[in-house]
């Protein structure tokens, strides 16, 4: 089959586009023809080696996954049936995993993180993190959701509690993540305050922000103070890190929550502790979802709430040019790659 490797980490060259051995599975797992594989800035991390993986070398890129059952060992699934694949890879006999908090399985590995992934023909993958679909967008859409909708539902529904009447900042509304979370908060009945890189994009954006700023020429905080009376938004929604950190907090009104599930910019941020106490701050941490999280999404996608935003399609062989467009953050959605 044919597949994007890596056999060193360090810049979108090194993504290698050769002929790989297609997997072979064992009982409780199932092959998948990929019919899409969307891109994640997790990828690019991984690629460059900044987030540590147990994965060895070389290694196959690729979590969000649509296609087709090509073979599978211990179900009933017939040969040829369209499956979206939930990303996590959880024991499935943890206390976390048994209360159906699968997000938290303390043995947990992300498909194309810590195996290999879908930047690839086929994949291999176990049975019980397939989603059966009966599509009603087309197909490759559906590789946009499984890890953007997924961790942005548990983030907004699950550990946020947005609630009707918010206001709720949310970083970089250009990015995957971005255009759900957005879209998703003004569905919960939130006032959503984000930013974006460009002029082109803060028109883009307008379609479902209430409040578009520049996070590269604007003053974020003060513009979101003055926006609000000087009283700042309920919620900020973080997954920037290092250069965002400061400034969310900044923007959180009294009684405030910040929500991160991601540190793009890097993984360290200070915070000025007395500010946090006096003003009664909430500092939420939320790592993807589960698959009621996905289900859930799934059904707001199915019925026209939410369907992806898709940026660009790149054939799998073009993933070098993928990879750099995402890291020019020349994008607004989702990028795909296709066999
Ligand atoms: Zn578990």
């Amino acid at each position: 089959m044919k597949a994007v490797v890596y056999y060193e980490h360090g810049g979108a060259d090194k993504l290698i586009y050769e002929e790989r051995e297609k997997p072979k599975i064992g009982e409780g797992e199932a092959l998948i023809k990929v019919e899409a594989c969307a891109l994640n800035r997790l990828d690019i991390l991984t690629r460059r080696g900044v987030v540590k993986t147990t994965a060895t070398l070389p290694h196959i890129l690729g979590g969000d996954i649509v296609g087709y059952i090509e073979e599978q060992k211990g179900s009933n699934l017939e040969i040829g049936t369209p499956v979206l694949v939930y990303t996590a890879i959880t024991c499935g006999r943890c206390q976390a995993c048994l209360s159906g908090k699968e997000n938290r399985c303390q043995f947990l590995k992300m498909i194309g993180f810590h195996t290999d992934g879908g930047y690839a023909e086929y994949v291999r993958v176990p049975i019980r993190n397939l989603i059966p679909l009966n599509p009603k967008i087309p197909l490759e859409e559906y590789a946009a959701i499984p890890i953007d909708y997924t961790t942005v539902w548990h983030a907004l529904v699950e550990r946020g509690s947005l609630k009707v009447g918010e206001s709720i900042l949310i970083w970089a509304g250009g990015s995957g993540a971005g255009t759900v979370a957005c879209r998703l908060a003004k569905l919960m009945g939130a006032t959503v305050f984000t930013t974006v890189g460009s002029a082109d994009k803060a028109e883009k954006a307008k379609s479902f922000a209430d409040y578009v700023f520049n996070h590269y020429t604007d003053d974020v905080p003060k513009s979101v103070k003055e926006a609000t009376g000087g009283r700042g938004v309920d919620v900020v929604l973080d997954y920037v890190g290092s250069a965002t950190w400061r400034k969310s907090l900044e923007c959180l009104a009294v009684g405030g929550r910040m929500i991160t599930f991601g540190g793009l910019s890097g993984f360290s941020g200070d915070v000025d502790i007395r500010a946090f106490y006096t003003r009664h701050l909430t500092l939420i941490g939320t790592y993807y979802g589960t698959k009621p999280d996905l289900h859930k999404a799934l059904e707001f996608v199915e019925k026209g709430l939410l369907r992806p935003i898709i940026d660009s399609i790149y054939p799998l062989k073009d993933a070098q040019s993928a990879h750099i467009r995402m890291e020019e953050s020349k994008h607004f959605g989702k990028i795909l790659l296709k066999p």
